[in-house]
């Protein structure tokens, strides 16, 4: 029997650390590696999904050799008529499709490219696409850029607006709570124990040191049932929650005693004068926003030295200039400006509780409740030690979730969580809210190292231009987040938070004035499901079926491998090698320790698959493209990790074609070689016997505070002037050009932005289509199944078996006092429809749960993919149309859709 080391990265908690037990050749189990228990976050344990390797590992539905499409046509009666190939011959097929390709030209006329890739959900393709990213970069040399807006869900599954914003404020995909040096968290819809795998056990460690949870959703999912108080809030209404409580704050407490003043005046915006425009008010010569001195009794540079105090209230007569969208100035003698705190504490007035209890139906006594907890946990005049560095130490986070953070009102409910943090100085502090790993802006090694100020004050953004010089841009992508969504950038990741609802519907059915997209000629699909993980299924399937050439690389035909063309089956996670680094992964802001990770084949391949190192080998090298592609390598580009430095040089030789165990061992001692400045150098074979080469981390840069204080800069809020300006230049852009099928979501772009019950503009727009929301009494929404991760596992026996055995999963969810007004029992079958769709599906009757809302865990009603068909719970994609209507600026909208549920 042997154990050997390699990682579980099934979801975006990996890679986390595991031991596969193989007897006579054959894995059968998998165990926790406590060998790295001191230096993972979460000691070195699993969740359940790591057992359901084996599983995948000898599932008998895998795809077992390369298989070609033999009948023409397409849709779900018509069997593909799947032929076994070779890999040679698979290869030659696809490396032809990319030479035709070539000729014709990378894009076409409107600037789309004739390449589209599209991965899996939640970056966990990451952790097993090996040297796919050295091929991105090599293949937009030779033939342009490959479009990878072509997505599987996100933007309405995923937590949208929090990724943008988050990168925004914290250089993060997501904001996370201190754990476990918070005290006392508020958790908006955030699924913590479904979602956050190993690191819920950070969760159970911080709740036995006193941690108090406060979940605010309309159902009583796994993880509110862990916490200490359950507030049943009704969808798409949580920004009005937090609005108020801001107005509690500022309106019902003497906000000069309970709010961090230190924090508003040195670390965010508050103190900065707002122009009669809206603008910050400059100063002439330099430009630079003013702040107003009340010891002195003037306006001063915000970075001026002299500067004695900070106003935040209060209105003053100011000389300065506005500078607007387009740099359009205006000039100004004694003009009134006010602080952005105090248009702050104007801006919320309205946000009483009792506004608040009308909105979201929840009590005001209880808004009043949470937010004086709130202040008080806050601990505001604390500090803490950081590895020898004191920091303030304010033990209060708020976490948003899927439905809350994405779609209308993502911006809006974002936007209200920093400011509440802000107030009371929680912002990237320990015991607060942080930034996670994982984000958009490189480099990748730290989080702080893409930290560089602008003039103003703030952290430098990579917005996408909206100025008449850059846009539009040269290349469009069919999700066009370099054209409508300037916040997203265009650095690193950039593209997997485009609005990849609109790739979808453009390609369906172009709006007016915006350049036609094709379907890629290439359609390239790698772990991912998109015809039963995004949206409209009839659209979804119209699009499919324009595709000329699809290539889904997967290991079990599911709905995609149904219309695609050339299916290539890679290695399982068990099977396949590749060096992962613990930088800019999610949870890195937990682990104590930076580095690397192997995986590594725990066994010989079961069938006639490949490592993706070496399919993308074979692929260059047919394309002629071998020498260019191990230079890239070389250089370390798409890992990150240069095969040579000072003292080190571990180069591939650039005219040979190598085998995927040389490419892995020298990356493995350039990267040892590089993290300990050529000290170590550790190769494959120690990585097969260690898994990991990890070193300290430097904990107090775990907190943004931190490098904000080294670098005097302030976190943008609560006034959103960048916001406001591109916003407005972009509706100038979009205008010019005819387009006014985006108004609505321009209408985002605001400073200081207003909260409502967001679920109205699903009504306003039922009525536009014909349809009487009163007809459909109840609201569907829909929630992760934590063993399914996400749908990489739907067609695992184990992990259904295990889902099966998880609260809420196998129908949908409804409360007793809905079932009672429907005659519906427990277990019964039922019909439910929505304004779009009709289907069947089983019940499950529980209490704590609001009575005007139905639940669905985990993305089902699969009717092709192993194990997942007969499984009677419906998918609630299947209950929604794609909608200009109901997208936010991000092209994001969220699971949500009016239904009925009655008896057959
Ligand atoms: S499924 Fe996710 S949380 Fe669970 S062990 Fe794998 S990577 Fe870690």
């Amino acid at each position: 029997m042997e154990l050997i080391p390699t990682y579980c990265y099934q979801c975006y908690n990996g890679p986390d650390p595991i031991l596969v037990k193989v007897v006579d050749g054959f894995a059968v189990g998998v165990e926790p590696n406590y060998a790295l228990a001191s230096k993972h976050h979460s000691g070195g344990r699993v969740c359940s999904n790591a057992y359901g390797l084996i599983e995948k590992l000898y599932n008998p539905h895998r795809v077992k050799t390369p298989l070609l499409r033999t009948n023409p046509n397409k849709g779900r009666s018509e069997d593909p008529g799947w032929k076994e190939i070779g890999w040679d011959e698979a290869l030659d097929i696809l490396a032809d499709r990319f030479r035709e390709v070539k000729e014709k030209g990378g894009v076409d006329e409107n600037g789309y490219p004739r390449i589209a890739l599209t991965l899996g959900a939640a970056g966990t393709p990451e952790g097993h696409f090996g040297l796919l990213p050295t091929f991105l970069s090599t293949m937009f040399r030779w033939v342009g850029p490959i479009d990878l807006t072509i997505g599987t869900g996100q933007g309405v599954k995923c937590y949208h607006s929090e990724h943008v914003y988050g990168e925004f404020w914290h250089r993060a995909f997501m904001v996370v709570a201190d754990l476990p040096k918070t005290k006392y968290l508020m958790s908006f819809g955030h699924n913590d124990v479904g979602s956050d795998g190993v690191t819920a056990w950070r969760l159970a460690q911080a709740k036995g040191e006193g941690l108090k949870i406060v979940k605010v959703e309309p159902h009583l999912s796994a993880s509110a049932a862990f916490a200490d108080k359950a507030i049943f809030i009704k969808p798409k209404t949580d920004a009005v929650f937090l609005f108020s409580m801001i107005h509690v704050i500022l309106h019902e407490n003497n906000w000069r005693e309970v709010c961090d003043l230190e924090f508003l005046k040195k670390m965010t915006n508050s103190p900065y004068l707002i122009g009669p425009n809206g603008y910050y008010m400059r100063d002439v010569e330099t430009r630079k926003p003013l702040i107003w001195d009340p010891i002195d009794n003037k306006a001063k540079r915000y970075d001026d030295p002299s500067i004695t105090d900070y106003a935040l209230e209060g209105k003053y007569r100011v000389d300065g200039v506005e500078v607007g969208p387009n740099g359009k100035v205006w000039e100004h003698e004694a003009a009134e400006c006010k602080p952005s705190f105090q248009l702050l504490i104007e801006h919320v007035r309205k946000y009483a509780p009792e506004y608040a209890e009308k909105v979201c139906d929840i009590p005001e006594g209880t808004i009043r409740e949470v937010t004086g907890e709130f202040l008080k946990n806050a601990c505001i005049g604390m500090t803490v030690e950081v590895d020898g560095e004191r920091l303030p130490y304010r033990p209060v986070a708020v976490e948003l979730g899927k439905t809350v953070n994405n779609g209308p009102g993502g911006y809006e409910t974002c936007w209200a969580r920093t400011v509440l943090l802000s107030l009371v100085g929680a912002l990237e502090v320990p015991g607060g809210a942080i930034g996670s790993g994982s984000r958009l802006n490189p480099p990748y090694e730290m989080r702080w190292m893409s930290v560089e100020p602008n003039p103003d004050g703030f952290m430098l953004q990579h917005f996408n231009p909206t100025g008449k010089e850059g846009w539009p841009p040269k290349v469009m992508f069919r999700g066009p987040f370099t054209a409508l969504c300037p916040i997203m950038g265009s650095r690193g990741w950039a593209s997997g938070i485009a609005p990849f609802t609109l790739a979808w519907m453009f390609m369906d059915d172009p709006p007016e004035n915006w350049p036609n997209p094709p379907p890629p000629d290439i359609w390239i699909i790698y772990r991912a499901n998109p015809l039963r993980t995004q949206w409209d299924p009839d659209l979804m399937e119209r699009v499919v079926k324009k595709c000329p050439f699809i290539t889904h690389i997967t290991y079990i035909i599911d709905e995609t491998s149904w219309y695609a063309d050339l299916i290539l089956p890679d290695h399982t996670d068990l099977e396949g090698y590749q060096l992962t680094s613990i930088f800019s992964k999610h949870w890195y802001s937990l682990w104590e320790h930076y580095g690397y990770i192997l995986k590594q084949p725990v066994v010989k391949p079961v069938y006639n698959t490949k490592d993706m190192t070496d399919i993308i080998v074979e692929l260059m090298d047919r394309l002629g493209l071998l020498v260019e592609f191990n230079s890239r390598v070389n250089r370390g580009s798409g890992t990150g990790i240069p095969l040579s430095g000072g003292n080190y040089d571990f180069r591939l030789k650039e005219d040979e074609k190598h085998c995927v165990e040389e490419i892995w061992d020298r990356i493995c001692k350039a990267a040892t070689a590089m993290l300990s400045n050529g000290e170590e150098t550790y190769g494959l074979d120690w990585f097969k016997k260690n898994s990991a080469y990890l070193k300290p981390y430097p904990k107090p840069e775990k907190y943004l505070y931190h490098v904000f204080k080294r670098r005097g800069l302030r976190f943008e809020v609560p006034y959103q002037e960048s916001v406001k300006k591109i916003g407005a230049e972009l509706k100038n852009r979009l205008h010019e050009r005819g387009v006014n099928w985006w108004d609505k979501q321009l209408e985002e772009y605001q400073a200081l932005p207003h909260a409502k019950d967001f679920s109205k503009l699903w009504d306003e727009y039922y009525l536009k289509v014909g349809v009487n929301p009163e007809d459909f009494d109840m609201w569907l929404i829909a929630s992760r199944s934590p063993n399914l991760a996400w749908t990489g596992n739907v067609s695992n026996r184990r992990m259904l078996n295990a889902a099966a055995r998880a609260l809420d999963f196998g129908g949908i969810v409804i409360s007793s006092k809905a079932a009672e007004e429907r005659g519906i029992k427990h277990g019964d079958t039922v019909i439910v429809e929505s304004p779009f769709g009709k289907r069947e599906s089983k019940v499950i009757v529980r209490e704590g749960q609001r009575p005007d809302v139905a639940l669905l865990i985990g993305q089902l009603g699969q009717w092709i993919a192993p194990y997942a068909k007969d499984i009677p719970v419906p998918n609630v994609s299947d209950f929604i149309k794609l909608d200009l209507d109901i997208l936010d600026a991000g092209g994001s909208s969220c699971d949500l859709t009016r239904v009925r549920i009655h008896k057959p």
